[in-house]
């Protein structure tokens, strides 16, 4: 099964994100919509990396530092945050 490493550390990442972008911009949306739209262009924004699993289990073990960084993964969904919040599509 092929699965997107980078959209792990997204997710990973996103909640904490949003909750701290809130604080000082409590209009923004948090809704499921909003969420995959953030999601959507910051992943469209970091190289994708995928991996094998077998069973639910990673086989190939990647590090957030090869897709450079996680602070490069926090400034992309920053980016799309701020995307989003200027521009809901709903
Ligand atoms: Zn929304």
């Amino acid at each position: 099964m092929l699965y997107n490493y980078t959209e792990a550390i997204v997710l990973q990442t996103l909640n904490s994100i949003l909750d701290k972008y809130k604080l000082t911009n409590q209009d923004l949306c948090t809704c499921e919509r909003c969420r995959q739209d953030v999601m959507a262009i910051a992943l469209n924004n970091l190289p994708a990396h995928y991996v094998v699993t077998e069973t639910g289990r990673i086989i190939t073990q990647v590090s957030a530092e090869q897709l450079g960084g996680k602070a490069m993964v926090i400034a992309q969904i920053l980016k799309a945050i701020e995307i989003v919040h200027k521009n809901p599509q709903h």
